[in-house]
């Protein structure tokens, strides 16, 4: 062998932490080179984002669940801290790589950063590869019949489902690594970031992951459609803390699905597309990011009231779906998506408070933080965004007796609630004195009344909203 097919490959992992199915880990196996297998605590990020403690735990454990996978392919992880393009520059030094590969990423201050890097590599003469692993379809490649983005889901999804889909990649059998000096895994605590989540949804990593897919598969994805909006019951995957770290592939998930042929599986993989949808507006559209995609509802009269955003964010607004939904997104880091709903059409429509405040509380506790579904969630709520649909004002207390019709969810997160009797749960400030003394509630000190009347709030949006509409 000669000097030259020594120089390794680094392998740049990124939101894909996971050895199966792993596009840019498979396609630098089939070079036969030593691999670096890296990953960079990109200070960047760390300082700008406002992650709880929790998350950067969630990481912890994937990268330490990769390195296991790796150790087993006979490599291991390097990880470094600092700048993104400072730890590569010095890597390029010390390492003298032949190329680097890695997998996508559509957020604007990655391609950014992306393209930072592969222009040092390529001024140094050194190959640059990147392929797509983050999602089943990339944004240019859904779109319209004039090569146009759709910013309407259903002709999305519709296209999305006419086009081929590529099969997984192989988990590499061997690689063989050109060792580099590693900082090791660092968690929360080494990256002096505060964890408030006490009981975390789940543990990090592929493994994890596998796990948690396999077992929906059996005992969920046939009953996805009739449960999923059921808060109470694991009626969804809770996969989106591992798809957001990329500990399993969508390829794979996707591929999974195609091979159940006796169990209806279009109800899930409409989810996972409408993860694409916001991928691809992301995208598209980047400015959604700082403002809303119809810009005229910035200049609603917003409520800048910071005791009604605090009431909301610690749970205690006095309704109890939406305070039961807040808790359990502070206690685990994650939210039932259908509560996710109702607390951000509360947040947007009921407070009147922008959706932006929300999207940066649901950011600085989700696990599974990710910024095109975060956005593209709160601008679906708050009526902002794409995909139009006519104005609708959640109501608590119906969402609450369709939904959570016993009551177990609310009784969960609120122990205040837990004897109240079901018939006074979703509203419990309508009791007689009489009554919240027999169930030990009293309202307004044991539990707070409402911060809002719900019919009074929703005409006042419905009226500044319809008004800017004409
Ligand atoms: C205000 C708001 C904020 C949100 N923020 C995020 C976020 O930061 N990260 C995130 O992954 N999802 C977000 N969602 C979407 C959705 O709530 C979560 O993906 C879902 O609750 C995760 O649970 P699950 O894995 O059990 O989902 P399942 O129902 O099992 O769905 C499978 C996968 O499909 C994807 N998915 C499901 N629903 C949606 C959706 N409506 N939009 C986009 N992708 C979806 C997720 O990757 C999910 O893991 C948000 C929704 C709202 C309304």
């Amino acid at each position: 062998m000669n000097q030259h097919s020594q120089q390794p490959i680094i392998v740049w992992f990124r939101r894909d932490l996971r050895i199966s199915d792993n596009a840019a880990l498979y396609h630098a196996t089939l070079r036969a080179r030593p691999i670096i297998p890296l990953f960079i605590f990109d200070t960047d990020i760390i300082n700008s984002l406002s992650s709880d403690g929790a998350a950067f735990n969630f990481q912890a454990e994937c990268l330490q669940d990769l390195n296991e996978g790796l150790q087993r392919i006979g490599g291991r992880l390097f990880c470094r801290k600092g700048k993104a393009l400072q730890v590569h520059a010095k890597l390029i030094q010390e390492a003298s790589p032949s190329a680097i590969f890695y997998n996508r990423d559509y957020e604007p201050h990655a391609r950014d950063r992306d393209r930072a890097v592969e222009q040092l590599y390529r001024s140094h003469g050194i190959e640059v590869q990147s392929f797509k692993d983050h999602v089943v379809h990339e944004p240019e490649e859904v779109l319209t019949l004039q090569n146009r983005p759709y910013s309407i889901f259903t002709p999305y999804m519709k296209a999305w489902k006419s086009l081929p889909v590529q099969s997984p990649f192989p988990t590499p059998a061997k690689i063989t690594v050109a060792p580099v000096e590693s900082c090791g895994i660092l968690n929360a605590h080494d990256l002096h970031k505060q964890v408030t989540i006490p009981r975390p949804l789940c543990r990090g990593g592929e493994t994890q992951a596998k796990k948690v897919w396999e077992q929906f598969i059996r005992t969920s994805l046939a009953s996805y459609s009739s449960n999923r909006n059921i808060p109470s019951i694991k009626g969804t995957s809770r996969l989106s803390p591992y798809i957001r770290f990329g500990c399993i592939a969508v390829r794979t998930l996707y591929r999974d699905l195609l091979a159940l042929k006796s169990i209806p599986i279009e109800a899930f993989l409409n989810e996972l597309i409408w993860r694409e949808f916001y991928q691809s507006v992301m995208y598209h559209f980047p400015d959604v990011l700082t403002a809303s995609y119809k810009r005229a509802f910035d200049t609603l009269p917003w409520n800048t009231d910071t005791e009604f955003l605090h009431r909301w964010r610690s749970g205690h607004t006095g309704v109890p779906l939406v305070d039961a939904g807040m808790r359990e997104l502070n206690q685990t880091g994650w939210l039932h998506n259908r509560v996710r709903m109702v607390v951000a059409s509360f947040l947007t429509k009921q407070l009147f408070i922008h959706w932006k405040q929300g999207e940066e509380y649901f950011e600085s506790k989700l696990l599974d933080i990710e910024t095109a579904s975060n956005n593209g969630g709160w601008q679906w709520a708050a009526s902002t965004g794409v995909d139009p649909k006519p104005l609708r004002i959640f109501n608590p207390e119906l969402q609450a007796q369709k939904f959570d019709p016993e009551g177990v969810y609310i009784k969960t997160y609120v122990p205040e609630l837990q004897n109240v009797p079901l018939q006074h749960l979703f509203a419990p400030h309508r009791m007689s004195l009489d009554e919240q003394h027999r169930c030990g509630c009293i309202i307004g000190k044991t539990y707070p009344r409402p911060i809002v009347d719900h019919r009074l709030a929703s005409e006042k949006f419905k009226k500044a909203y319809m008004q800017l509409l004409r």
